[in-house]
C-alpha cells in the first residue's frame, strides 16, 4: 500500500521558485529576488510544443519551490504534464492555505506538504504564517483519490513534535517523511526516538548528510537526486520491519 511503482520510476525534479509563502525562521530563500526558472521562458516552451526538448519526458515530475504554488505558469505547466499522464507529485508548505491547494487538486497525483509542527501556535511562530487551521482543514477535506504525504524537517527542537505530526498523518492515511540532518549536534536517545519511525508502516526516515545552509529543508533535494530516490528510501524502512529484531 506504501510503497508504488511511483517511487521508484524515472523522475524529473523541477524547482519552479524560491519564492515562499511562509517565512520560516532562518531561512532566506523566500526573499530572493529572481524565482528559479523564468515563468516567461517556461510558458513559451509550452506554447510552442517544446518543453520536452529542454526536459525529459519521465515516469513522474517532483514539482518543488519555495512553493511552487506561486509560480505564474504553473497551470499551464500542470495541464501539459497532466495531458501526457505523467505523475505529478507536488512539494508545498501552502502558507496561503486551503484555497490555492483546491485550484490544483485535479492536476496533481500527490501533495507532499511541508509541516514543521502541527500546532497553530508553534506554526505561527515558525513560519509567520497563519494557514495552520486552515491545512489542517484542507488535510480532512480534500479530495480523497490525491494521495497524501506530510514531510517534516526534524531538529532537536522539534523531535518532540514527531507523535503529533504522525498522529495527523494516520488519521488521513497519509506518509509520513521525516528528514533529519546528521549535521545537528543529537543526542543518542533523540536518534533512537526518530529511528523508531522507520520501522513503522507509512513512515521513512531519511538523514541528510550535507544540506546547503540556505537551501530549503522542505525540499530534501540530495534524496531526490539519488538514484533509486523517494522508492530506495521507503523499500528500506520496509525490509527493516522484514529483519527480524533481537
Ligand atoms: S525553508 Fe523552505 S518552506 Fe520554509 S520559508 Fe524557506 S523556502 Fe519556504
Amino acid at each position: 500500500m506504501w510503497l508504488t511503482h511511483h517511487d521508484v520510476v524515472s523522475r524529473t525534479n523541477l524547482v519552479l521558485t524560491t519564492h515562499c509563502s511562509i517565512r520560516c525562521l532562518g531561512c532566506r530563500w523566500w526573499e530572493l529576488d529572481a524565482p528559479h526558472l523564468s515563468s516567461h521562458h517556461l510558458t513559451q516552451l509550452i506554447q510552442t510544443g517544446q518543453f520536452f526538448d529542454e526536459y525529459p519526458i519521465t515516469q513522474v515530475y517532483n514539482i518543488m519551490g519555495g512553493d511552487p504554488l506561486l509560480f505564474e505558469a504553473l497551470p499551464a505547466l500542470l495541464t501539459l504534464l497532466k495531458s501526457e499522464g505523467i505523475y505529478i507529485r507536488f512539494w508545498t508548505p501552502i502558507g496561503y492555505g486551503e484555497e490555492s491547494l483546491r485550484q490544483i487538486e485535479s492536476y496533481v497525483d500527490e501533495v507532499v506538504l511541508y509541516l514543521p509542527y502541527p500546532d497553530a501556535n508553534e506554526y505561527r511562530t515558525y513560519t509567520g504564517c497563519d494557514a495552520y487551521l486552515d491545512i489542517e482543514r484542507w488535510l480532512t477535506e480534500s479530495n480523497q483519490s490525491l494521495r497524501m504525504s506530510l514531510h517534516t524537517w526534524c531538529t532537536p527542537l522539534t523531535v518532540g513534535w514527531l507523535p503529533d505530526i504522525h498522529e495527523l498523518a494516520r488519521g488521513i492515511q497519509a506518509r509520513f517523511l521525516i528528514t533529519y540532518g546528521l549535521a545537528h549536534e543529537w543526542h543518542r536517545d533523540e536518534l533512537d526516538f526518530i529511528h523508531r519511525y522507520q520501522s513503522i508502516k507509512g513512515c521513512m526516515v531519511v538523514p541528510i548528510r550535507r544540506r546547503h545552509r540556505q537551501s530549503c529543508p522542505a525540499i530534501p533535494m540530495a534524496m531526490l537526486q539519488s538514484d533509486w530516490g523517494l522508492g530506495w528510501q521507503w523499500l528500506s524502512g520496509v525490509m527493516k520491519e522484514w529483519i527480524p529484531r533481537v
